[in-house]
């Protein structure tokens, strides 16, 4: 999962990063409306988080253009007053969730994963494919009866292989949601983590559920049924 912090606050923007990284997010941040504005719309965030007293822009305005651009990332809006005006206009503008500061982070987290899971249909709190099982809320992984001890990068990668089970999911598209910006290395980065992965949730098991697509990426397959 990869999120954009919009958050001109320097220590609330540093405690958001810290905290969304903590859970195995890849983050980018932007301290200023046209900033956010900008990375919204280059890159497929799986959630914004978009505080509403912004410099340049605000959070309102900053959402509506988004909008008006076809952006439709998932937007919590963050405000400072408790007003119901000023939900009315967020949620007007376009965003999909708000809430207001002072706020838990553990609250912010929950919404941001409720948001990935309403935004892509019908999608399971615990995700399931076969016998592997992921709990993005506990960060923890299973196959079968056994846990599995993932460190937070190959969590979300494993998360990311099963919410696109049987599909092809390409190394730029791993790139883009597992890692961010601060991240400068190669997509090689990409076959080294499916390499640990496979060390920990197949090989183990005997398994090879792992498939390289050559020139292309990875797929996790489906179960064979039976
Ligand atoms: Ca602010």
């Amino acid at each position: 999962m990869r999120v954009l912090v919009v958050e001109d606050e320097p220590r609330m923007s540093t405690l958001l990063e810290r905290g969304f990284r903590e859970e195995g997010y890849a983050v980018d941040v932007a301290a200023d409306g046209p900033g956010g504005l900008w990375l919204a719309t280059e890159n497929a965030y799986d959630a914004v988080v978009l505080d509403a007293m912004l410099p340049g822009l605000d959070g309102f305005e900053v959402c509506r253009r988004l909008r008006g651009a076809e952006r439709w990332a998932p937007v919590i809006l963050l405000t400072a007053l408790d007003g119901v005006e000023d939900r009315v206009r967020g949620l007007d503008a376009g965003a999909d969730d708000y809430l207001t500061k002072p706020f838990s982070f553990a609250e912010l987290a929950a919404r941001v994963r409720a948001l990935v899971r309403r935004r892509s249909g019908a999608r399971p709190a615990v995700l399931m494919v076969g016998d592997l099982r992921l709990d993005p809320a506990l960060h923890r992984a299973w196959r079968g009866d056994v846990e599995i001890g993932l460190s937070p990068k190959e969590m979300a990668l494993l998360e990311l292989l099963m919410r696109h089970h049987g599909e092809v999911v390409t190394r730029s598209q791993i790139l883009d949601h597992v890692w961010d910006f601060a991240y400068g290395g190669t997509s090689n980065v990409v076959d080294q983590y499916i390499g640990y992965l496979r060390k920990k949730v197949a090989r183990p098991f005997g398994r090879d559920d792992i498939e390289t697509v050559r020139g292309v990426g990875y797929r996790l397959r489906d179960p064979v049924p039976g």
